[in-house]
């Protein structure tokens, strides 16, 4: 979320950053004009050198409330449902090219990608990419440097999402699943509301089997596909992504040593043997405990 967590990932091992959530720079920040955004983002990608950096496009709005004058808040009866992440910028486009200049101005000093948060429908990428043209004709008219080539790819955080994975991986450069969003949105439960905390579950077979999914559009596609929800910094669920060929994860940087350590501790033919509870019909509760078993 920002470039001093950049530094602690560094610090603990991390190979890149798989989700810079760019919300937290609109939080309580004073400017969040290109350039104040161009000098976050420039910094974070000169300290990762050629390490790949995801940097997400704004997720406002849902269970992201942010203050700020340039965003207007519509007072929305229900907003986890309402006009947040990629709806919201396409909406205010003037806010989105904003982010996407200072995003492709940026990477020309590291190893940039970008990553448009709560897809449900492929014209939103159509659109997307259509803004990022507009933007790169217009920094090419301004001899401003950029990479032409940043990859554009997609979180996978939708059922939506999910169900089209095959049509969507024609176009995206790369899949990060978030299992936050894909659980709640999949089992309609709010992650944030206690009274059904307990019914939050990622080891649901709707969330499994949707997750096998998308891994599977990607692979038939060839583009990488990582996660990048809580689900991955619990070690034994991490095993379980595994099982289904992720190889790539993206936690909170003080996960990443103890993960490591769970690696270190089983061979790859001991984490395959876990396939066979993927997409398996049985409840979230019985494959948490033969995963606890198994660890
Ligand atoms: C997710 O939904 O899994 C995710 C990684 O995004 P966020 O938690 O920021 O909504
Ligand atoms: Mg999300």
């Amino acid at each position: 979320g920002s470039a001093k967590e950049a530094e602690i990932a560094l610090e603990e091992g991390a190979d890149g950053i798989g989700l810079f959530r760019t919300e937290f720079l609109f939080m309580g920040a004073s400017d969040t004009g290109e350039e104040a955004q161009f000098n976050e983002y420039r910094t974070v990608l000169e300290l990762m050198k050629d390490k790949p950096v995801v940097i997400r496009t704004l997720d406002a709005g849902g269970d992201k409330i942010i203050n700020d004058k340039n965003l207007p808040s519509a007072g929305e009866k229900n907003p986890l449902l309402g006009r947040r992440a990629i709806r919201l910028c396409l909406a205010e486009t003037e806010l989105f090219k904003t982010q996407l200049r200072a995003l492709l101005r940026s990477s020309v000093y590291g190893n940039l990608k970008i990553m448009l948060p709560l897809l449900t429908d492929i014209s939103e990428l159509h659109r997307t990419q259509k803004l990022i043209e507009e933007v790169k004709a217009e920094l090419s008219a301004s001899a401003v440097p950029f990479n032409k080539d940043v990859p554009l790819g997609l979180m996978i955080e939708t059922p939506a999402a999910a169900l089209t994975a095959d049509t969507l991986a024609n176009e995206a450069a790369f899949f990060s699943i978030g299992s936050n969003d894909l659980t709640q949105y999949t089992l309609c439960v709010d992650r944030e509301n206690e009274l059904v905390a307990p019914l939050f579950d990622e080891l649901h077979p709707a969330v499994r089997r949707l997750i096998v999914s998308t891994v599977r559009a990607a692979h038939e596609r060839g583009i990488p596909v990582s996660v990048c929800g809580e689900m991955a910094a619990n070690g034994a669920n991490m095993l379980l992504l595994m099982s289904m060929g992720i190889k790539s994860f993206s936690v909170s940087p003080k996960k990443i040593s103890d993960l490591k350590e769970v690696l270190s501790r089983f061979t790859l033919g001991q984490i395959e043997s876990l396939k066979e509870w993927a997409d398996s019909p049985e409840e979230g509760r019985l494959i948490k405990e033969k995963l606890q078993s198994f660890f």
